[in-house]
This record gives structure tokens, C-alpha cells and sequence, in this order.
């Protein structure tokens, strides 16, 4: 990953700049954040090392272009078709665009655009449900071949099943406030979004929690440095490429397809709750799937007895050999972490379709 900041300075816009970073940050030296100017990286995908060699590479990927401001700020738009040739000319690199103000988009691609680069992703950033109606339409009526939502911060519950219903966002991002006079970010918002995110097929990330975090109605303070991991911890995002994949795989196998849930394992679900039954899917895959030796490997998974067993049964996630078989998830040594969040995230997917049922 790589930032690319060819300026720096941003004016405040909406009520989710509030407390934004760059302002806090540019603070910190005396420095008026509200004056847009070009920085010495401004060319910075066309600048080369003592070798002649592009400083940025494909094992940079992906740009985040803009950081310290809005890509499409007015004040920049003298400036913009320098960046949109640097971008056209760079097709190895992927660049990451996000905006609040995508209103002035329409006004503000090249020539060449057409339907979009292939080489760009638009993000519209909506932190509350009124910048989300407002902002959506516009964003949809745009041309883009990738596009992505962020509620970073997000400060309320914000529905956009109906946009996501489009089919042309491919991910939503969610975030928290950082700083010391962050707003508070709400869980369920977070789990409300997912839900949207699973039912739309999109993709769901869930990026940090901000500083005042609130769950189960309680808030906690977090520090800047486990905003990120404390999110990553909770074990929520979702990308439905590679379960959808699989478990498109799954159903064309008859003995697979042939599991489902009870009613009365869907009753304990619902009583349980889906983060408790996550914990247990967790706790098995650790104990029984997870070890690189496993002395009963084949018959570790009981047929009944819990529903996340079922689960495991009708995704191939039983034994080490089901594993390697269906998820090309090598026997004889201990699972990574990456691969024990995929398992239970296919269990987890699994479950809840069955609950949709
Ligand atoms: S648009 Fe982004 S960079 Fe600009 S003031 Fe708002 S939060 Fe800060
Ligand atoms: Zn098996």
C-alpha cells in the first residue's frame, strides 16, 4: 500500500469533518490546513529512483491518492488532468480515490474517461443518513468501474440497502472517529451495515473502531493504536467472492447439500446469538481443525450435537482432508490465522443463510 498526497490542505464540508485528521494533525506545527497547495510529490507515479527504476511498483497497490485533502476539491482543479495523465499512464497501479465532495465529480474527469479507468476506484464517503441520500444518487449516476462506500466516521445508523441494491458498490468500509474529542461510534450500527453488505452481496470491511467505541450500550475508550487491531479482532468483514464461490461449490455436491439446520438448532442460534455462536465456531475450528497433528483427523466432527458441527459438514470444513479437498488448505501443520478466519467465515455464512431460510 502506498499514499500518494499531490496536494495537501482541505476546506471543512460536512458535519463528519468535524474533527478531521488533517486538520488536527497540520495543528500540531502551526499550520493552516485550509490553504490547498501542491506538494513536492505531486508527480510521485512518475518519479524515478538513481536507477531509473518507477519509485512506485505494483507491489505498492493500492494508491490511496489524497489523503490530506478532497481529490476533488475546487482549489485543486487546475491541477487535476496532471494527476488524471499520471493515473492513465500507470495502468499497473491501482489507484484509491476518496471523496466527500463527489458532486463535482461529473465536472472534474478527463476526456478519456468513459465508463471510468479500469485502474481507479471511487469511494463516496457518507458519515450520516442525510450526506447519504444526498451523495448516493449522484454516485450511482456516475461512471465508475469500481466503487466503493466509506461511513469513516460514522456517526449514526445509516441505511443504503436501497443504493447497494444497485448492484454497483462493491465494498463498504466503516470506521470510528479517532482523536480526543471523537463522536461515539455504535456497534450495532457497524453489524446493521454488514447485514446490508451480506444481503447486497458487497463486500463488508470494518476498518477501526475510533476512539469512544460504544457495544452492548457500554462505551469504551480505545487508543489510537488498537483502533485498527481491536476491529480486526471483532472478526466481522466479509467478502462474498470467495464464500460465494464455495459455497456455490457446495451445493453442486449432493452429500454436502444435503445438510441443514434443525429448527431446533435454529432456535438456539437465535438464543445464543450470532458473535456467541461465532465464539464457539472459533473455539472448535481451534481445537480440532487448527493443530498440525490431529490424532483423530477424519472423525473429529460428531454428525449432531451443535449446529456449527452441521455447518462444518455441509461446508467441508470437518477434517484436515475436507479441508485440503474442497479449500486447497494443506494438511500436516498448524492453520494460520488467515486461514482459521476464513474457515469460520465460510461457517458463519453458511449459518446465515440457513437462518434466512
Ligand atoms: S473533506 Fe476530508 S480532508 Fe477535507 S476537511 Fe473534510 S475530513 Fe478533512
Ligand atoms: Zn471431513
Amino acid at each position: 500500500m502506498a499514499i500518494w498526497n499531490p496536494w495537501h490542505g482541505c476546506k471543512k464540508y460536512s458535519s463528519g469533518c468535524l474533527n478531521c485528521y488533517v486538520y488536527r494533525r497540520d495543528a500540531q506545527f502551526g499550520k493552516d490546513s485550509s490553504i490547498v497547495t501542491k506538494t513536492a510529490d505531486f508527480n510521485l507515479p512518475f518519479k524515478k529512483n538513481k536507477n531509473g527504476e518507477y519509485k512506485l511498483t505494483e507491489k505498492d497497490n493500492p494508491v490511496y491518492t489524497c489523503m490530506t485533502s478532497d481529490f476533488f476539491i475546487d482549489e485543486a482543479d487546475p491541477w487535476r488532468n496532471d494527476i488524471w495523465e499520471m493515473i492513465f499512464s500507470r495502468p499497473e497501479l491501482h489507484f484509491i480515490i476518496i471523496t466527500k465532495r463527489i458532486e463535482r465529480a461529473e465536472y472534474c474527469l478527463p476526456i478519456n474517461w468513459g465508463e471510468g479507468y479500469e485502474n481507479v476506484t471511487l469511494v463516496c464517503t457518507c458519515e450520516n443518513q442525510t450526506e447519504a441520500d444526498k451523495r448516493l444518487p449522484v454516485f450511482l449516476d456516475l461512471p465508475a468501474l469500481h466503487k466503493e462506500i466509506t461511513h469513516e466516521p460514522m456517526l449514526e445508523k445509516i441505511d443504503i440497502s436501497s443504493y447497494l441494491s444497485s448492484g454497483q458498490i462493491s465494498r463498504v468500509v466503516c470506521g470510528g472517529e479517532s482523536g480526543s474529542d471523537a463522536r461515539i461510534c455504535d456497534y450495532e450500527w457497524i453489524l446493521d451495515t454488514r447485514r446490508q453488505c451480506i444481503d447486497a452481496g458487497a463486500a463488508f470491511y470494518f476498518k477501526q473502531t475510533g476512539a469512544n467505541f460504544r457495544k452492548n450500550g457500554r462505551v469504551y475508550n480505545i487508543e489510537r493504536r488498537l483502533q485498527h487491531s481491536q476491529a480486526s479482532k471483532a472478526g466481522i468483514n466479509y467478502e462474498p467472492d470467495a464464500i460465494a464461490d464455495v459455497l456455490k461449490r457446495l451445493s453442486s455436491s449432493r452429500f454436502r447439500s444435503g445438510f441443514h439446520l434443525t429448527d431446533k438448532d435454529k432456535t438456539y442460534i437465535k438464543e445464543k446469538g450470532m458473535e456467541t455462536i461465532r465464539k464457539h465456531t472459533s473455539d472448535f475450528i481451534n481445537k480440532r481443525l487448527a493443530p498440525a497433528y490431529i490424532p483423530n483427523d477424519g472423525k473429529q466432527t460428531p454428525m449432531r450435537g451443535h449446529p456449527v458441527f452441521t455447518a462444518q459438514h455441509a461446508c467441508a470444513c470437518c477434517c484436515r482432508g475436507c479441508l485440503e479437498k474442497w479449500h486447497h488448505i494443506g494438511k500436516n501443520r498448524e492453520l494460520t490465522e488467515n486461514e482459521t478466519e476464513y474457515i469460520i467465515n465460510v461457517l458463519m455464512s453458511w449459518i446465515e443463510i440457513q437462518m434466512m431460510d
